[in-house]
């Protein structure tokens, strides 16, 4: 595996640090619990997709495009990093924001990343809920090439072989730092949606033979269609690697907590926000990283995970968002 051979443009800071959370893991009584601060890669408040980012700026850079296209929900992190990204490299940045909650609330439209994409002078256009939102991405992609543009279209969430290979950088980094902390871990955790986050986990430390369990919380699809997804992107990111593919049954997701629906949280991920927040002064997000907590709450409490072992949360960012979901909190004048 040698990630130098791929074109990549020097976006987060790295590494993250691993570090324990002991009020939690008492809290809790079960495993001692450990988290990975993917929140602080750095660009416009971190996150996970900064790190797919340095690979898909590069190409994009590569391919001399002048405006980058990405999509996703309105509160979607992932645009709000691609349009962090494109300001630093001076590229124009446009976005498709699809309406997937339907929540009405001025914070919701206006506040939370919403603010960061205005900020970062990337322009938007809405779409109504349920549209193949990467063939919306496509022809507006067309569109721009006709009028002149030179545009670099990136898929949802940076969820290609091209951005999973920032996960296996991350498979890579972790694995170092747990080496050098003398650190066993049980298993990993974390937050999988459009799929290259836990892809190009499994990919590099499958790679790696690790022998490092990774459990992705959905916060989407169902089980069957959230592993197909992560495994069909496994195989493309291997292929593009040059190293074996990981078996299916590497690939487990739980999609137990995902409750209504995507960018919708449950009573269980507003429980795991204000854990996580009193406990260890730590900022999780109500569409994605909670959703992984109060999965890791869940399987702690039911002895899934337990005392003797180690859990590494893999914190996947997004924090921002909570501005953007004020309604959800009981918040005192
Ligand atoms: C996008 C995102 C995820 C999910 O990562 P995928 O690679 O899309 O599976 C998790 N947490 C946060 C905060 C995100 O923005």
């Amino acid at each position: 595996m040698n990630l130098a051979r791929f074109p990549r443009i020097r976006l987060a800071h790295l590494p993250t640090p691993i570090e324990p959370l002991p009020r939690l893991s008492e809290a809790l009584g079960g495993p001692e619990i450990w988290i990975k601060r993917d929140d602080c890669t750095g660009l416009s408040t971190g996150g996970n997709k900064t790190r797919k980012l340095e690979f898909l700026m590069a190409e994009a850079v590569a391919a001399g495009a002048d405006i980058v296209l990405t999509q996703g929900a309105t509160q979607s992190n992932h645009a709000r990093q691609t349009a962090a990204a494109a300001a630093k490299l001076g590229l124009d940045c446009h976005l498709l924001l699809e309406d997937r909650t339907g929540f009405n609330h001025e914070n919701y439209r206006r506040n939370g990343n919403v603010l960061l994409d205005h900020l970062h002078g990337a322009t938007w256009e809405h779409r109504g809920p349920g549209l193949d939102m990467n063939a919306e991405l496509a022809t507006v992609a067309e569109r721009m090439a006709a009028e002149g543009r030179k545009p670099y279209a990136i898929p949802g969430g940076g969820s290609n072989a091209t951005g999973a290979l920032g996960y296996v950088n991350c498979a890579l980094e972790t694995v170092a730092q747990l080496t050098d902390m003398g650190l066993a871990i049980d298993t990993l955790v974390h937050a999988t949606g459009s799929a290259g986050t836990q892809a190009g986990l499994v990919t590099g430390l499958t790679a790696m033979n690790a022998q490092l369990p990774v459990l992705g919380i959905g916060v989407r699809a169902p089980k069957p269609k959230q592993e197909a997804n992560v495994h069909a992107l496994c195989v493309a990111t291997a292929e593009k690697l040059g190293v074996p593919a990981p078996p299916p049954e590497a690939v487990v997701a739980n999609t137990d907590y995902v409750g209504e629906g995507y960018g919708l949280p449950a009573p269980s991920t507003i429980e795991a926000i204000g854990m996580f927040a009193r406990l260890e002064g730590i900022l999780l997000d109500p569409v994605y990283s909670a959703k992984g907590a109060a999965g890791l709450i869940d399987l702690c409490r039911k002895g899934h995970f337990k005392a003797g072992e180690r859990i590494l949360f893999l914190h996947t960012g997004g924090a921002i968002g909570l501005t953007g979901y004020l309604h959800s909190f009981d918040v005192p004048a």
